[in-house]
């Protein structure tokens, strides 16, 4: 990992460029379309500019190679972008609703307002996507943003800050680096939008700073994601897909499956087939498809969950270059340290059940996972797990990939998160809807005024 020093900034230097930003977002120059799509297209191409610097950074922060950054995060971004460049004139229009008859003669109408001055602070695991995705989505709906990426991958949060301060007036944007310092600081800050990726732990910090000014928040934070495995699952295809969703990025995913519950009929089938996917996938550095852990203390917190005696494959790991082989746990109970928190590295804790009353009280053992997957073709299963279990998003006989469609909310729920982003749901997550009532003054029906009677009532409610 590099050991490239952050630039540091400090209070009064944030307090000063929040004030900045507040004063240039008041002369209403982020209002127009017209600037929002300039900016959204300078944006991409300072990206395609600069990206295979970009996928350097990356690489020399946690190994992380060129293709499975373009597959995860680099083309993913430059896809919001596009959405967001196509539709932001379409989200702005004010949206008309009905009008009741007790305000008639009248229209009524939805108008969607910038909130001002974002903050939005990314986490480590995808730093590109993470950071700049609500980015984009924060300058779709026309506010003036900081962005603190996390500081853990150095290189890439100092590329953000090179193509972002050395671009964009900074009175509209601004990427501010570094850790807990920088962080506290900005949220003593008084902002009108906080976007916060990270764990559940600092997103309670971030929404009792929100609080302290009623600030509207959004939080992706993560959990122990389920994914279900029944007997009436396409085995072969459903361990394929898991697998690749559960070792990308080493595991370091906040959507991944973070455990397996096997029915116990095919629980041998499946562990066959998982560790010949993984052998089959040969994941290392000089494939492109292994990364490293990102740092030496999430290495040993999640070598620390492997217990020796219950590793099916795997086990293996290597300090010096922070990498863990993927590794499979079987007859896991929920006591063991794998099942006390979220794994968020590359180990596959295994559980066997024989109902899915069973797998599902496993589920709601924990708290509401950001996301949850079913491998089943039974519509009754697929309805009992859409009806039954609480998570943010999720996938039928797919893992992860319900992050790369637009079109699909991305967020979580109660600990796993609050709020949605991505395609219109991110214009929508910066955005305040203004809701009007607009009235011609040639007509009144006089009906509200004083001089009540039992008549006047009847005939408000009949038209209300
Ligand atoms: P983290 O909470 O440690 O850090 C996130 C951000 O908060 C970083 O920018 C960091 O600098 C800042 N921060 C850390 N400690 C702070 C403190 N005490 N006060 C103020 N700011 C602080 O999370 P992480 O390790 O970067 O990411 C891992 C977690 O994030 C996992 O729980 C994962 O599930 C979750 N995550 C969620 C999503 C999602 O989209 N929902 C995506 C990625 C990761």
């Amino acid at each position: 990992m590099s050991t490239q020093i952050l630039e540091t900034v400090t209070e009064e230097q944030i307090q000063d460029l929040v004030t900045r930003q507040k004063a240039y977002f008041n002369t209403n120059a982020t209002l127009s379309a017209e600037f929002r799509i300039e900016q959204l297209k300078k944006m991409k191409s300072l990206l395609l500019k600069h990206e295979d610097n970009m996928h350097q950074a990356i690489f020399n922060d946690f190994s992380k190679s060129k293709y499975e950054n373009q597959l995860v995060e680099f083309y993913p971004l430059i896809d919001e972008i596009d959405v967001a460049i196509k539709n932001v004139k379409k989200w702005m229009k004010h949206k008309n609703v009905k009008t009741n008859l007790l305000n008639f003669p009248g229209k009524s109408y939805i108008v969607p307002e910038p909130l001002g001055v974002s903050l939005v602070i990314g986490a480590w695991n995808l730093p590109y996507n993470l950071s700049l995705t609500p980015l984009v989505g924060s300058m779709a709906a026309g506010n003036t943003t900081i962005l603190k990426p996390s500081e853990l991958p150095v290189e890439t949060s100092a590329i953000m800050a090179k193509i972002i301060n050395e671009n964009f007036d900074p009175n509209y944007m601004r990427v501010v680096e570094g850790g807990i310092p920088e962080t506290t600081a900005l949220l003593n800050q008084r902002f009108d939008k906080i976007f916060f990726t990270g764990s559940p732990t600092v997103g309670k910090i971030v929404n009792r700073a929100a609080a302290e000014n009623l600030t509207n928040v959004t939080l992706e934070l993560g959990g122990k994601n389920p994914s279900i495995f029944t007997k009436k699952s396409d085995l072969k295809m459903s361990v394929k897909r898991m697998i690749w969703a559960r070792f990308v990025n080493s595991g370091q995913f906040c959507i991944t499956a973070d455990y397996a519950l096997v029915h116990k009929d095919i629980k041998d089938e499946f562990l066959k087939l998982a560790v010949k996917e993984i052998e089959k996938n040969n994941f290392s550095v000089e494939n492109n498809n292994f990364v490293q852990i990102i740092n030496e203390r999430n290495f040993d917190r999640v070598v620390n969950l492997i217990d020796k005696d219950k590793v099916y494959y795997g086990g293996t790991y290597d300090r010096e270059e922070r990498i863990i082989n993927p590794t499979i746990l079987t007859n896991v109970t929920l006591e063991d340290a794998v099942m006390q928190e979220e794994i968020f590295g590359p180990v596959l804790p295994v559980i066997e059940f024989e109902t899915l009353d069973e797998a599902f009280e496993i589920i709601k053992h924990f708290e509401k996972p950001l996301a949850a997957y079913l491998f089943s073709n039974s519509n009754s299963e697929k309805e009992r797990f859409l009806n039954e279990i609480p998570f943010g998003n999720g996938a039928i006989n797919d893992c992860v990939m319900q992050i790369s469609n637009p079109n699909i909310p991305f967020g979580g729920v109660g600990n796993s998160g609050l709020g949605r982003y991505h395609g219109k749901y991110s214009f929508e997550c910066f955005s305040n809807f203004k809701g009007v009532l607009d009235k011609p003054t040639s007509l009144e029906t006089n009906l509200k005024y004083y001089g009540y009677s039992e008549k006047t009532m009847k005939v408000m409610k009949a038209l209300s």
